[in-house]
């Protein structure tokens, strides 16, 4: 008796391979989907604010019944030194919409609901499996998987790689080189549970509204990095994440940062008093654009993590991930309803589908980013240091008058960087940000 042949296999049952497995669902495709977890989400980590835009391209409804956490109505972005934080805040009513554009999520059960929406569609999934090896035919084309499972080999005409960060089959399959550590951060997250009310009092927050903080500065004792924090409901996601290259090259520890993040005096009240019951640690691939690898090939397609999209600059992935699963489905219903092979001629519409969205146009402006800041910590330390100190001076009433202090802070950035290192860095980011 042959083998059963799948329309598809899907690795993977994050938001990539679960918007991909959706998609082709939906299409009427024969799809199966593999997942190394116990079940859908149990191994994934996020901080997790999940952009309702992409979500809703999939499926407009999913307010509906998606176990969403809080809407986004307050951002805060800090500067921190170790005493104090210059803060940006935008707060806005406007965010208080039918329906919201940003929500905090927990991904273990976001990931469940999401996949039990994938085999509503239609899909057929394995859980505690993991897949260890592409199939090839003889002439190369990816024709399915080989899984830990006892016998495990199963069949597809097109195999869509959606297994994160790691990639280890794309980098046995040599689709995918090997990590390298200055492309990845090591991110560490924690989950404090407090009342609502008492979350609500601390934000100044109303029903399912929500704050999100995203912090650099000192607090990543000079390594790229940041840190966030965020509200739930009953609990509050806080982490913080550095490049892999830069942890290796300092005495720092992640949790060592994450501790310190913690019992920072901006950040100790926000937490007081919560029980801690979650600690998870995960990579994010922050390459950017260079670090991105092949897209497609004979048989295959990769999205999400796995290829290297994701937007540090905005942090942002799980959009990427979903837009990036959605299209490569939408483009392998497209040529099985055409009768067409997924040849690597043919899956290149992939490609050209993520150049016309936001996918790569992002990938692409932010190339500069990960270079610019590797080369230029000041950053991450000088800059958070000087703009506090310029604060203080500022606002500190003292008999001073205003004329004198503005000449202090003049000096302070003079002598700790000279003008034209001042003009030289605005000149970068500038440059880099284009
Ligand atoms: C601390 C942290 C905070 C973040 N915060 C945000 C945020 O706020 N907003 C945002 O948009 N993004 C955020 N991200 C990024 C976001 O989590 C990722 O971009 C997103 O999860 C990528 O989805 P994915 O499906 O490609 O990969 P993943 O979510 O990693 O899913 C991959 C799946 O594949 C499975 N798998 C792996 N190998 C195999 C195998 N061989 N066989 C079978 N199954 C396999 C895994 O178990 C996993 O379920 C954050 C990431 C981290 C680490």
């Amino acid at each position: 008796m042959s083998q059963e042949v799948f329309d598809a296999i899907v690795i993977g049952a994050g938001p990539s391979g679960n918007a991909a497995a959706y998609t082709m669902a939906k299409g009427g495709l024969k799809v199966l989907q593999l997942e190394r977890g116990e079940y859908p989400g149990s191994k994934n980590v996020q901080g997790a604010i999940l952009y309702a835009d992409a979500l809703e391209q999939l499926m407009p409804d999913f307010r509906d019944d998606a176990p969403l956490e809080r809407h986004v109505i307050e951002q805060r972005m800090w500067m921190m030194d170790d005493q104090s934080h210059t803060g940006m805040h935008y707060r806005s009513e406007a965010f208080n919409e039918d329906r919201p554009n940003r929500y905090t999520i927990i991904r273990a059960q976001f990931d469940r609901w999401f996949s039990r929406r994938v085999r509503d569609a239609g899909c057929t999934l394995l859980c505690e499996t993991t897949v260890t090896e592409l199939l090839r035919n003889e002439s190369g084309r990816v024709i399915g998987v080989k899984t830990d499972r006892h016998g495990g080999t199963l069949l597809a005409d097109v195999v869509v790689l959606a297994e994160g960060v790691n990639g280890v089959t794309a980098q046995r399959a040599g689709l995918r080189e090997v990590v390298k550590p200055k492309d990845v951060a090591l991110a560490v997250k924690e989950m404090h549970f407090l009342p609502q009310d008492v979350i609500e009092q601390r934000f100044g927050l109303r029903g399912d509204e929500g704050t999100v903080i995203e912090a650099m500065g000192t607090i990543t004792k000079g390594m790229t990095g940041t840190a966030f924090l965020y509200t739930n409901k009953e609990s509050i996601s806080i982490g913080i994440g550095c490049l892999v290259d830069d942890f290796a090259k300092s005495n720092q520890t992640p949790y060592g940062l994450l501790d310190a993040f913690k019992s920072h005096p901006s950040v100790a009240p926000l937490i007081a008093g919560a029980e801690v019951k979650e600690y998870a640690a995960h990579l994010i691939p922050e390459g950017g654009y260079d670090a991105m690898p092949q897209l497609c090939g004979d048989g295959w397609l990769m999205v999400g993590d796995a290829a290297h999209l994701v937007n540090s600059v905005h942090r942002e992935g799980s959009n990427l991930a979903m837009t990036s699963g959605r299209m490569a489905g939408e483009i392998i219903v497209r040529l099985k309803r055409t009768r067409e092979p997924c040849v690597a001629a043919n899956l290149a519409l992939y490609r050209k589908a993520l150049e016309d969205s936001f996918v790569l146009k992002d990938m692409k402006k932010y190339r500069k980013i990960p270079h610019m800041l590797d080369a230029n910590r000041q950053f991450f330390d000088l800059y958070p240091r000087l703009l506090s100190q310029a604060a203080q001076t500022w606002f500190r009433v003292d008999g001073k008058d205003k004329r004198a202090k503005e000449g202090e802070i003049i000096s302070a950035v003079r002598k700790a960087r000279g003008v034209r290192g001042v003009i030289g860095d605005v000149y970068r980011v500038a440059r880099a940000w284009r």
